[in-house]
Order: structure tokens, then C-alpha cells, then sequence
């Protein structure tokens, strides 16, 4: 059981923002009557904050799961702190819907969803290094390994190592090439202290250099599969499918799949084969006005930029691009302030941020600000957020803040 936010000090709340761990104390599931405490403890906290929506997560999870043979296993790609979202929690919320594991890239990411009480496995993509094989043994992780050197300098660190071999179908990235795979199953399975709990692939995400190159690569990988049967080192999971895999080639769904980016509600394609209605999981951006003041002739004349203009009130929200804010955001960026559409003036510093509002006279020192959510009937959607930010959907959450509370509604 979490410890309830609401009934931390400010101290132990300052001393969990400025650790990794902050999303790990907030209650998973608070009832109606705690939500109020939750915002209340991140206000002070931070004054800033995302709002996380784990049902939606829930329900994209749901959606994935209707799609495949019950035999079919879920390795939810948490990498990056769950996409911004907070590995743990959202570990919890998937583990609860019944995921059979969890990938991440890095071993923070690992240590919170431990630390949050999960105990299915957890598969580590290339990245920890066998310097922290006492962490990664004391958390029960599985290794992934694409070489025999890799596999060699494993074992020679852990008592039992286990192990998912990772093989390159065309991605030129990690893993073995088809041709080298052999040998290290082979190699993997002559070793005692060595445990082959899988083999994955990642679809190359590269501009493709042939219509085909779906197909190739999964033919790659069942060409493998089939000379491991022959030899028999194949191992008892196969995996290749992330998002855009799973929703447009069944056939790749193999024993398991490990899709991340579906949690949180971001499809890649909209024409899958298989179709999903999938929700997002960061549900508001959430700042406040630290400052206003009406601007007046004895500051000197206005800046010479879009938006600055003599005679207007200015206000100043507590976040900024140290907060993940781009630096260059475009002119007319919006926020809600009161129910009311307002716009944010560039530039962004790195932990102050101005707005224009001068068409909000009642607009108060304190007050809550949204740069992506719903207030009242007025919202801020996503899309408009991605474009104000130039970038697109899942470059929304790589901006996310690990010091930024997160509030799960
Ligand atoms: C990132 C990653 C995934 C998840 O990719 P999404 O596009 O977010 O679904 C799956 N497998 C591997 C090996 C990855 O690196």
C-alpha cells in the first residue's frame, strides 16, 4: 500500500520532488474525497504539474489485449519514466490489468517499478551496463544480450544470468545480426548459470528501402526461429511487435509483444489493420501565475517582439523551458486561464514563462493555468499543443519533466 500523499509534510514532499520517486507516493487509485489532497500537496509542492489519466492507459491496455490470441503475452515498453507518465504507477495500473512483463532502457526506470511493488519481469533493452549487476540481480532483471562478448562479460558478473538475445532484422541498431544469431543461442545454452527466457527484434523505424520490408523481417526472424527449433535452442519467447507492429501486422505478434508508445494513447497510424480507439494519458499540462502586473510607460518602451505591447497586463507562470517548455515556442501559443483562451508570449526562460492578460482583468496572482487540458467548456487540445511546440504527439511526452508532479487521475 502507497503512503497517501495528503498526509506527507512539505518536507518529505520537497525531498520526493526533487528525487525520481515522486510518483511513486501518490496514491493509484484515490477516492473522489482524496483528489483535492493531491492537488493541494503538488500545489505547494511545485505549482506546476502534469495530470496523468491511468484509466486511459488502462483502457488502451484493454484495447491492445482484445486484439490478441489469449496465448499472446504483454511486455509493456515503459522506457524513458513510462513515456513521462511515472514508470511506477503506470506499472501498477498495467500489471493490474493482467501485463505479463515490462522493457525499459534504463535502470531507474526498473528500480521504480519495483519500488512500486511489481514483481512480474522486467526485461532490460540494451543499456545497463554489467557495472550494476548487483542492482539488476537484486531486482530479479533479465539482461538482453547481442553478442558473445556481451554474453561472456554478463556472466561473469552475475551468479544466474537471464538473458533475452536481441537480433537486428534490418533496423541497424542493436542486436545480432541474423547471420551471428546462432551462435550466441548456441553459445547462451552450453552455459549452465544462463537462463534464454527470450528472443527479440525491434521493426526498423528507418525510411524503408523496399515495400517489403515488413515482411522481410519478419521472415527474417521466422527463419531464425525455425533453425533454433532445428538445433533446439529456440527459446520460449519470440518478440517483435512495438506499436506500429502490432496494429498493422498481426503476424508479428509471435509468443509476445512489447508496444509503448499505445499506452500512452499514440497510435503511429491511424489505418491499422487491427482498430483501436485509444485515449491519451496525459490529461492536463498544469501551471499557475506567480506574477502580474499592467505594464506602464515608466518600464521604457515595449520590447520590440510579437505579443509585447505598452499599456498591457502581463502575467508570469511558475514553469519554463527548464521544465520542458520548448524554447522556441510559436507566437500565439495558448493557455486557459478562468475558462478563458489566453496566449502565452515568447521567449520561454528557463523557469518563467509570460502571458498576455490584458483580456482577463480578473485573472489573480495564485491562479491555475492550463497549456493543455479542458477548463469548463474551453480546451486545449494535444494536437494544438504538439503543433504550438513543433513537434508531433510522442514528442509532447518526450518533454515531460521527471521533477514535474504528476497527479493521477
Ligand atoms: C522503444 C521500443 C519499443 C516500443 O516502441 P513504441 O513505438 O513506443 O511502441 C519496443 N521494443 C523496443 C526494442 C524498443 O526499443
Amino acid at each position: 500500500m502507497s503512503k497517501k500523499l495528503n498526509k506527507l509534510t512539505v518536507f518529505e514532499i520537497l525531498s520526493i520532488v526533487s528525487g525520481m520517486q515522486f510518483g511513486d507516493q501518490i496514491l493509484i487509485d484515490p477516492t473522489p474525497s482524496d483528489v483535492p489532497g493531491l492537488y493541494r500537496e503538488a500545489l505547494i509542492s511545485r505549482a506546476s504539474w502534469y495530470e496523468i489519466d491511468l484509466g486511459a492507459m488502462r483502457h488502451n491496455y484493454r484495447q491492445l489485449r482484445a486484439h490478441l490470441a489469449p496465448a499472446v503475452k504483454i511486455f509493456a515498453c515503459l522506457k524513458r519514466n513510462a513515456y513521462g507518465c511515472g514508470a511506477g504507477p503506470v506499472a501498477r495500473a498495467l500489471a493490474a490489468e493482467g501485463a505479463d512483463g515490462f522493457a525499459v532502457a534504463a535502470l531507474p526506470d526498473a528500480i521504480a517499478i519495483r519500488r512500486a511493488g511489481v514483481e512480474t519481469p522486467i526485461l532490460l533493452y540494451p543499456g545497463p551496463l554489467p557495472a550494476s549487476a548487483e542492482t539488476i540481480e537484486a531486482l530479479h532483471l533479465t539482461v538482453t544480450v547481442s553478442s558473445i562478448d556481451e554474453l561472456k562479460q554478463w556472466r561473469a558478473v552475475m551468479g544466474a544470468t537471464r538473458i533475452f538475445v536481441k537480433v537486428d532484422l534490418g533496423f541497424h541498431r542493436a542486436g545480432a545480426t541474423p547471420k551471428a544469431v546462432g551462435e550466441i543461442l548456441a553459445a547462451a545454452h552450453a552455459y549452465d548459470d544462463v537462463e534464454i527466457h527470450g528472443l527479440y527484434a525491434h521493426l526498423s523505424e528507418l525510411p524503408a528501402s523496399s515495400p517489403a520490408q515488413e515482411s522481410d523481417q519478419i521472415s527474417r526472424l521466422e527463419r531464425i526461429l525455425q533453425e533454433a527449433d532445428a538445433s533446439g535452442t529456440r527459446p520460449p519467447v519470440a518478440m517483435m511487435a512495438s506499436t506500429a507492429g502490432v496494429l498493422r501486422w498481426p503476424a508479428m505478434d509471435f509468443d509476445a509483444v512489447d508496444p509503448g508508445a499505445l499506452f500512452v494513447g499514440l497510435s503511429e497510424t491511424d489505418q491499422g489493420v487491427r482498430s483501436v480507439m485509444l485515449r491519451p494519458a496525459l490529461k492536463a499540462i498544469c501551471a499557475s501565475l506567480v506574477s502580474i502586473k499592467q505594464v506602464d510607460a515608466s518600464l521604457g518602451p515595449a520590447p520590440d517582439l510579437p505579443g509585447f505591447r505598452q499599456g498591457m497586463t502581463i502575467g508570469v507562470l511558475g514553469m519554463g523551458w527548464g521544465d520542458g517548455i520548448p524554447r522556441h515556442l510559436a507566437a500565439g501559443t495558448p493557455a486557459l486561464v478562468r475558462g478563458q483562451r489566453a496566449r502565452l508570449i515568447p521567449p520561454v526562460h528557463l523557469e518563467h514563462l509570460r502571458i498576455d492578460l490584458t483580456e482577463i482583468p480578473d485573472a489573480r496572482f495564485g491562479d491555475q493555468v492550463l497549456l493543455l487540458g479542458r477548463q469548463g467548456d474551453k480546451a486545449i487540445t494535444h494536437d494544438e499543443v504538439a503543433a504550438c511546440w513543433d513537434t508531433d504527439l510522442i514528442g509532447l511526452y518526450a518533454q515531460l519533466r521527471d521533477h514535474v508532479p504528476r497527479v493521477y487521475v
